[in-house]
């Protein structure tokens, strides 16, 4: 069904693509797909659901995004108070920031530069730069899954997550999470002659993928098709061009930059969930979460946050302003 010839693509995003197919397992197998993911347990959330995880007390399961009050007022860089989660990471050296690597736009591994760069990666280096009064030389990027991102805070391979994280209480039961640094929702990609404008379109024989431990593969499963679920949303990407499944559905923000790498996608109908992200963090250190608020805070005042959208996000996702901070 599916002829898909790159010939017309630039030669950039032909670059990208052939590097993440390289990096891509390509299969539901269990192949790793990222060498120098840590060594953490990949299951935090199956496609089957979370059952074992209980949600945080303190969470409006209608509105999960108030986060801690930030820290007020936000510490000099070099001056942090003694005992702080944040004193330990200057006396370390480096700010340890979980991030993807095959997401367009948020965290991709640039195959002319050899470094991961994005919205995300961005952010997560204004806390470094809060930390150290710079962020050159002072964050350790550490690729991981989806699945990987709790576990991960949970067994300290990494401080801090940014990678395009929904704020769920389920998730709030296990880790910290900052006020909302983008909004995004919940689309799906289909193959441009599919004939489907939106998932109700879409039958039980019909296949659409999406990545393991997310809210996106939670979500596929109000709809009538079946649902498959892998470890990287690049692996989707392979299904897809391989006419494995019929759709990929995750948020608008992802879709976006799959379908840069495939002129025969189209990412269709309207968003049909909210996907507000934080900034993930470990529950041990309620004074790091506020830090990390307290410099959203400045990020949305100062104009930084403008400056990175506008940089990195502005042409493919439209014009938007920082969304407003909620507090508990
Ligand atoms: N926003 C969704 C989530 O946090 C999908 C993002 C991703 O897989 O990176 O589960």
């Amino acid at each position: 069904m599916m002829h898909r010839r790159f010939t017309h693509l630039p030669g950039l995003v032909f670059a990208v693509l052939a590097l993440l197919l390289l990096a891509s397992a390509c299969t539901v197998s269990q192949e790793v797909p990222f060498d120098s993911s840590p060594d953490v347990d990949t299951n935090e959330e199956s496609s089957s659901g979370a059952a074992t995880v209980v949600d945080d007390p303190d969470c409006n399961p209608d509105n999960a995004r108030p986060s801690l009050e930030p820290t007020e007022p936000l510490p000099a860089p070099g001056a942090m108070p003694s005992g702080s989660r944040m004193d330990e990471i200057a006396t370390r050296g480096s700010l340890r920031i979980g991030v993807a690597q095959d997401t367009l736009l948020f965290g991709f591994l640039n195959p002319k530069t050899g470094e991961i760069e994005g919205f995300d990666v961005e952010i997560g280096k204004l806390v470094a730069e809060a930390i150290f009064g710079t962020s050159d030389g002072t964050v350790e990027l550490i690729p991981i899954t989806s699945a990987q991102r709790i576990p991960g805070l949970i067994d300290d391979e990494f401080d801090i997550v940014v990678k395009t994280m929904t704020i769920t209480c389920s998730r709030w039961g296990q880790i910290d999470f900052s006020s909302v640094y983008y909004e995004s929702g919940q689309k799906l990609l289909v193959s441009e002659d599919s004939g489907i404008t939106r998932i109700e379109d879409m039958t039980s024989d019909q296949v659409v993928c999406a990545a393991d431990g997310t809210t996106s593969i939670q979500a596929i499963d109000n709809f009538p098709v079946q649902s498959v679920g892998v470890e990287t949303w690049t692996d989707c990407l392979v299904l897809f061009q391989q006419g494995r499944t019929q759709g990929i559905s995750t948020d608008d923000t992802i879709l976006a930059g799959l379908a840069v790498q495939d002129p025969f996608a189209v990412v269709v109908g309207d968003l049909f969930s909210e996907e507000p992200y934080g900034i993930g963090s470990s529950k041990n250190y309620p004074e790091f979460t506020r830090f990390i608020n307290a410099v959203l805070e400045q990020a949305r005042q100062d104009g930084s946050w403008q400056e990175l959208y506008d940089s990195w996000l502005v042409d493919t996702l439209g014009a938007q302003t920082p969304p407003a901070a909620e507090y508990r």
